[in-house]
């Protein structure tokens, strides 16, 4: 699907496909996840499903696989969009309970710092504010991020970005990438200025904050938007894969459904400007919910490019039958986006096969963990293997949009590829040498 550069004719059918990108995009990849949110919140899955007009989730995920999918979820105008939107973030932070549960529904207040949690009384926010207080202005941010994501499905967010003018081992953080972008201030300036974005803010439901909060969260969406092609970057570059030598493959494993349903094939061009003169560099996004894509190429891609394809199934299965015959190249690099090696069922299920398969087969591979105490797990796992790890910490490129738990405000907000550990396996005897240097990357 294609949600961008609709031309100016075809607004009502822009509009719709809009509407229908906002919808589909959620955090609910499987049926256990969506419903595993009912045990914070009892009935919320519920609620988010009337919201969508849907009866259970075989039928939001049919409905997000069709293509009828805006009739389907009968919004109709911007400001019902938002406000389903935030409707399923309406539930008591302190009680749980969810507005039907209360006499008078809207007796629901939300606090006013943060515009974003709700309490079904005084009494209820009274209780909550020592917990509360500590997230609510991160709360706050993430509430006007949820709001401004929207320009990233109406084309506004990000703005062009430029071939990088520094090497690679000089760009170390956001700051520096943003400063390698010519005239930002006045790309930041269109964005401020879109038609979206006054569409955005008088349907929105909620004060307008102030435009330097809202160029703020623009930048952050910006980081969340290009946090996984950089990813892709910094493992080619920290493992030494030379992109100007010959064609590099990278298959990212355990892709889910949302991140290939609503994929572009512009969604990875950043590596193309990190690597101005590469020759040709493939990106394959492998999983068992991977929604159909391009298969990965036979033949070399076209060079400076970046050709993003897909293949739906197991990782071991994909190399069996793909790459054993011939039928895909073998990887210089295997990426995995928030494996969640700390939910054990998915490790036994999942994972194992394709962990024992890098290491066997000695890939240099990259992980991302949302938090700490998920990469020390991911760590133990590894060292369990027998996998040799080559470098872990706090990942520069992480998106700097905090992600709220839905179902709990209450928990800390996490950051996407917020933490990442590089490994290959056991019979690796290149030196670290060979490494682009990780010195700031130890952990105790
Ligand atoms: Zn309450
Ligand atoms: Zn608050």
């Amino acid at each position: 699907m294609s949600h961008r550069k609709v031309s100016s004719n075809k607004k009502a059918s822009k509009k719709k496909s809009v509407e229908r990108s906002v919808a589909a995009r959620g955090y609910y990849t499987d049926s256990l996840g969506f419903l595993a949110m009912d045990s914070n919140v009892p009935g919320l899955s519920e609620v988010i499903l009337q919201k969508l007009n849907m009866k259970s989730f075989e039928e939001y995920r049919s409905a997000v696989e069709g293509s009828d999918l805006a009739a389907n979820f009968g919004i109709r105008t911007y400001a019902e969009m938002f406000q389903k939107m935030e409707d399923t973030y309406k539930f008591c932070a302190q009680c749980k309970k969810l507005p039907s549960r209360l006499p008078d529904p809207r007796a629901m207040r939300r606090c006013k710092r943060c515009q974003n949690i709700y309490y079904c009384s005084s009494e209820c926010q009274r209780e909550n504010w020592p917990v509360h207080k500590k997230f609510c202005r991160k709360l706050k941010v993430a509430a006007i991020d949820r709001l401004v994501e929207w320009l990233v499905f109406t084309g506004d967010i990000p703005f062009p970005t430029s071939p990088w003018t520094k090497p690679t081992a000089d760009v170390k953080t956001w700051e520096d990438w943003f400063t390698m972008q010519e005239n930002l201030e006045e790309k930041l300036d269109a964005v401020m200025a879109s038609r979206y974005m006054g569409i955005l803010w008088s349907n929105a439901g909620k004060p307008k904050p102030e435009n330097s909060e809202i160029r703020e969260s623009v930048k952050r969406l910006t980081t969340d938007f290009f946090t996984r092609p950089m990813t892709i970057g910094f493992g080619i570059d920290t493992f030494r894969v030379d992109p100007y030598n010959g064609p590099v493959t990278v298959h990212v494993v355990g892709a889910s459904h949302i991140e290939t349903l609503n994929i572009r094939a512009s969604d990875y061009d950043e590596l193309a400007k990190m690597f101005p003169g590469n020759q040709g560099l493939e990106v394959v996004m492998i999983g068992p919910e991977v929604v159909v894509m391009s298969p990965p190429l036979t033949a070399y891609g076209p060079r400076g490019k970046v050709y993003v394809s897909g293949y739906k199934g197991l990782y071991h299965v994909f190399w069996e039958t793909l790459v054993e015959n011939e039928r895909a190249a073998r990887p210089d690099l295997v990426v995995g986006f928030h494996p969640g090696f700390h939910a054990s069922q998915g490790l036994a299920e999942g994972w194992l096969p394709t962990l024992l398969l890098l290491r066997d087969y000695n890939i240099p591979a990259l992980f991302t963990m949302y938090s700490e105490q998920e990469l020390k797990y991911s760590l133990q796992i590894l060292a369990e293997l027998d996998a040799r790890v080559l470098g872990a910490g706090p990942f520069p490129f992480c998106s700097l949009k905090p992600e709220q738990v839905q179902s709990d405000p209450n928990k800390p907000p996490v950051s996407s590829n917020a933490y990442y550990l590089l490994f290959r396996g056991p019979t690796w005897f290149g030196s670290e040498t060979n490494m682009r240097d990780l010195e700031e990357d130890n952990m105790d």
